[in-house]
């Protein structure tokens, strides 16, 4: 099994540790290759986004990682980048510039009105109490209209390209599930969902399989009921962690790929000297 893992945050955004301590724990837990992933600046400030001017630096250092690091892991620089909306997203010229190895694409926001400002954001990945205040005062109390912006946001993002990895891509039914139990299993929140997929599909995109709150929680994005109908459209997927801190570089990822090779997926997606592999599990 190689260990990998191409979803993390450190301190350019709102991880907790420098970049060269999660290199620290990967290496010595025998990873192959580990690759960072910041929150995207955005058009306004928020606590967990970088800085626009922090950019050249997180370039940098993660280019001296690599150099250091050479002989022990593959290091790789990525960016996880928020959806807005058509004028801010993965797709527009700054993100595609840019010097990176891969790019994952997210939504955390919907924008609700204009222009882009935190204000004017529904956040789906905060509190439950701002998840619910949004439901009740933007979408009149209906839990189906705010997931159906998310997913018609996240078809929008694969329909724009630029990405290649969908982040987390049902993070709505985290909170969602708080405000009814039942969400997840409802058909219309399935239809949604499975239109998602057939269109990533479609487009050859990667989903990874996020164990964030796997171990927390016992809940994976996607959803541990939803992950065979990837496998029905042959999607590609590898196991990210996600992590914020050091710790948690690996946290998850064995009880994902024991759960993938038991509803018969046969191999992960992994970048191997800077290019998409198929490995086997
Ligand atoms: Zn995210
Ligand atoms: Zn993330």
């Amino acid at each position: 099994m190689l260990l990998s893992n191409y979803h993390s945050h450190c301190t350019f955004c709102d991880g907790r540790s420098a970049p060269e301590d999660f290199v620290k724990f990967a290496v010595s837990k025998g990873f192959r290759a580990y690759g960072f992933s910041s929150h995207s600046p955005l058009p306004f400030e928020t606590f967990w986004n970088m800085p626009v001017d922090d950019m050249p630096e997180y370039i940098a250092e993660i280019n001296r990682l690599k150099e250091k690091y050479k002989d022990r892991l593959e290091i790789y620089t990525g960016l996880e980048i928020d959806y807005l909306d058509g004028t801010y997203n993965p797709s527009i010229p700054y993100f595609q510039e840019l010097p990176l190895d891969y790019r994952i694409g997210s939504v955390h926001f919907l924008p609700i009105a204009n222009p882009l400002s935190e204000a004017n954001m529904a956040c789906i990945d905060g509190a439950f109490s701002n998840y619910k205040e949004a439901v009740d005062h933007h979408y009149s109390g209906d839990l189906r209209r705010l997931v159906k912006h998310f997913y018609d946001s996240t078809m929008q993002m694969v329909e724009s390209g630029g990405i290649d990895i969908v982040g987390h891509i049902d993070k709505v039914y985290m909170n969602g599930e708080n405000y009814r139990e039942s969400l997840v299993a409802e058909k219309w929140y399935r239809d949604m969902f499975t239109a998602c997929l057939d269109l990533i599909a479609e487009k050859g995109v990667m989903v990874e399989i996020n164990t964030k709150i796997l171990t927390s929680k016992n809940k994976t994005f996607p959803h541990l009921n939803y992950l065979p109908l990837l496998l029905e459209r042959n999607i590609p997927v590898m196991v990210n962690s996600d992590c914020h801190t050091p710790d948690l570089v690996n946290d998850g990822r064995p009880e994902a790929l024991t759960l993938l090779k038991q509803l018969g997926f046969r191999s992960t997606r992994e970048l191997i000297a800077g290019k998409w592999n198929e490995i086997a599990l």
